[in-house]
């Protein structure tokens, strides 16, 4: 479609607004017409923050000669018609004013060259003046040099912080991009430095390690589900991926890259057992929907979205992303990361980008040989990222599901069906290597000889050792054994397996158990069980307090108490699972803890109270029986709980071969 001036009437339709806020914001803006042009390769080189200098090279379509003086003009798109267009957009920009806003703050500089054209042409815009230097010899696409922003308007320049802060956020803007664009190969440079380097080969979770490092990227979850018109795929990071902070959450609709608080919260419900108090998910999501159902055109910025069925939408992905855990074992024995989540041996770790505000207080020169290092370094980088494309390429698995074009919408649609329809027709395709909850039974000489060696078939026995087989008849034939090495300071289980010491916190792992069986049981209204001698217990006259104030709360979660007098109170009943158990620990775990819940809705408070409960049902520094321990390992090959205790924290951790190796020196 060829570039054309909008009519007066559609512009006044598209809010005014300011585009130009900062360096990352001209960064993308740059990028989202690079992806627009459809580039498969976008490289962005900042100096001093992107304040002096900020460069965009693409492959994309380019420009036709006769319209890259037009493409400046206010309001002047190829990406839509009328204002009619407004409510189905399919293309990152649409507004038009992208180019004119830079040009009119600052020194621009295109070469541009269509496909199909035998040359380039460049242009030079400044202070709302262009000058065409004529034809020019460049690669197909186009290149977009941005100097000195703000040259003309010093009090908006006053505003921006120090370069360091600047190229940071612009940091965080390309890591954006990679994360939503996985099938661009992009590339950072600040300062003649590498930043990040992704490979565009359409996998995300290469994408992901192109800006977090391996770690992350081979142990996010991966999640595809379409459901009510709605996909969303991607990856999700918790228990020790969850950061500090929400900048981690990175959110697409229908390719774009937006803030969104509906997201967010969709997310943090989902995840909010396998995160620690205090923590949030990272994400990298994808949500994908009719561009009916959703408006982009709520700010100049179109940072931020509006959806038509805010309710529905939230209640609908946070019930799809719940279901990415739901398949998980509590207790994995064998490695979590699928073999087409990990990530080739031959690459480098990136550069770590660091959060903006760290990279304000560093020191913002780069000596000389300090940038000849970095070169080098960077050069040994590419040729071992190009060792990893190729092997990249090679690598056919299943995962390959990021979609080739991220603003064709339909075929993203028809890719998400097609997918759901081959792995589990109508389920959640969690990428997750399958660890069978549980374990065979091993044949004699495959036995180990150890005195305490057991298989999870002894485990799955229930401590009575020797009736295995009738416990586990339909156990598959592969799945991981291992070997109780014994308990580490009464805290920690410690397991052998084929590859790996399995590190379990019993407490952690109990509680964990305990919550969900409590949880059960209040779903299926049998909580509560009298107590053959009701139990008397003196208060203070706050928790008294406390105790009148939640009572409703109590009731709901199978404790039944009478106050009595002042001070006194009578337990008359107590959540099933506890038996017949000293219940007055728990009377003031959860007293405590209801302290700090003045307003805070019935569903809550229960939630707490049963995760009151639970750890004061878990006594700190017990060791466990044999048969306890078996009992507990049983108990986690057989639930689907999180591997986190109610509050978050990791029931167990796995320190590979590989770990150990590399703890010793053996391999680098
Ligand atoms: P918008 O993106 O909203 O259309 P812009 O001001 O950002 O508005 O760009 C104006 C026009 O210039 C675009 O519609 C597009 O046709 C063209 N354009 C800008 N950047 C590029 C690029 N990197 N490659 C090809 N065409 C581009
Ligand atoms: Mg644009």
């Amino acid at each position: 479609m060829p570039i054309r001036v909008l009519d007066a009437a559609t512009v006044g339709k598209i809010a005014a607004g300011e585009v130009v806020e900062r360096p990352a914001s001209v960064v993308k803006e740059f990028i989202e017409n690079s992806l627009d042009a459809g580039a498969t390769s976008v490289t962005v080189e900042i100096r001093e923050g992107g304040i002096d200098y900020l460069r965009v090279t693409d492959n994309g379509c380019g420009i036709e000669p006769a319209q890259v003086r037009m493409a400046f003009e206010n309001h002047a798109t190829s990406k839509i018609v009328s204002a009619e267009n407004l409510h189905d957009i399919r293309t990152l920009g649409f507004r038009g004013e992208a180019l004119p806003s830079v040009a009119a703050v600052a020194r621009v500089e295109m070469t541009t060259r269509a496909k199909g054209q035998e040359t380039g042409v460049r242009l030079r815009v400044e202070g709302g003046q262009s000058t065409l230097a004529g034809e020019v010899g460049c690669p197909e696409g186009t290149t977009i040099v941005m100097r000195d922003l703000f040259f003309n308007l010093p009090v908006r320049r006053a505003f921006l912080k120090k370069p360091r802060y600047e190229a940071g956020l612009i940091a965080d803007c390309v890591a954006r991009m990679i994360l939503g664009n996985p099938q661009v190969a992009f590339k950072f440079v600040s300062n003649g430095r590498t930043v990040y380097h992704s490979f565009g080969d359409g996998k995300l979770r290469h994408a992901i390690f192109a800006v977090y490092g391996r770690e992350t990227a081979e142990n996010m979850v991966e999640i595809d589900r379409f459901e009510g018109g709605m996909r969303i795929f991607g990856c999700i990071g918790v228990g020790e991926q969850a950061k500090s902070s929400r900048a981690h959450q990175a959110f697409f609709i229908n390719g774009r890259s937006v803030r969104c608080a509906l997201l967010s919260q969709a997310l943090e419900a989902a995840c909010r057992e396998r995160v620690t108090v205090g923590m949030y998910p990272m994400c990298a999501l994808n949500l994908v929907l009719p561009p009916t159902s959703v408006d982009v055109n709520v700010h100049p910025n179109k940072l931020e979205v509006r959806f038509r069925d805010e309710t529905g939408t939230r209640i609908a992905v946070e019930g799809m992303l719940k279901s990415a855990f739901v398949t998980r074992t509590m207790l994995e024995l064998g490695r979590t990361t699928p073999p087409e989540s990990r990530i080739p041996e031959v690459v480098v770790e990136p550069v770590p980008n660091l959060p903006p505000a760290e990279k304000s207080n560093a020191d913002t020169k780069t000596d000389v040989s300090k940038a000849k290092t970095e070169v080098d370094n960077l050069k040994t980088e590419v040729c071992k990222n190009k060792t990893l494309v190729a092997n990249c390429k090679t690598d056919v698995g299943t995962d390959s599901s990021v979609p080739s074009e991220s603003s064709d919408f339909i075929g993203q649609l028809q890719l998400a069906r097609r997918q759901l329809d081959r792995v589990s027709p109508g389920n959640a395709h969690v990428l997750q290597e399958g660890i069978p909850a549980r374990l065979p039974a091993l044949s004699e000489n495959e036995k180990p000889a150890a005195p305490r060696t057991q298989t999870a078939t002894d485990a799955g026995a229930s401590g009575a050792k020797g009736d295995a087989p009738s416990v586990l008849p339909d156990a598959a034939p592969s799945a991981p054994e291992f070997r109780i090495i014994g308990t580490l300071l009464k805290t920690y289980i410690l397991l052998e397996t084929q590859d790996a010491l399995i590190l379990i916190d019993q407490h952690a792992a109990h509680e964990r158990l305990q919550y969900e069986k409590l949880k059960r049981a209040l779903e299926g209204k049998v909580a509560a069980q009298q107590l053959l001698t009701p139990i008397l217990m003196r208060l203070s006259g706050r928790e008294m307090a406390i105790l009148e104030d939640h009572l409703d709360a109590l009731r709901e979660t199978g404790y039944e108490v009478v106050p009595f007098g002042e001070r006194d109170i009578q337990v008359r009943a107590v959540p099933m699972i506890f038996g017949q158990a000293d219940p007055r620990p728990q009377i003031l775990s959860i007293l405590d803890t209801l302290s700090n819940l003045g307003g805070t809705p019935l569903e809550a408070r229960r939630e707490q109270i049963l995760q009151a409960a639970c750890k004061s049902a878990v006594k700190a520094g017990d060791a466990l029986s044999d048969s306890e321990i078996t009992q507990l390992l049983a108990d986690m090959l057989a639930t689907g709980a999180p591997p986190t205790c109610p509050h978050g924290r990791p029931v167990f951790k796995r320190l590979t071969r590989r770990e150990i190796e590399k703890m010793f020196k053996r391999i680098q």
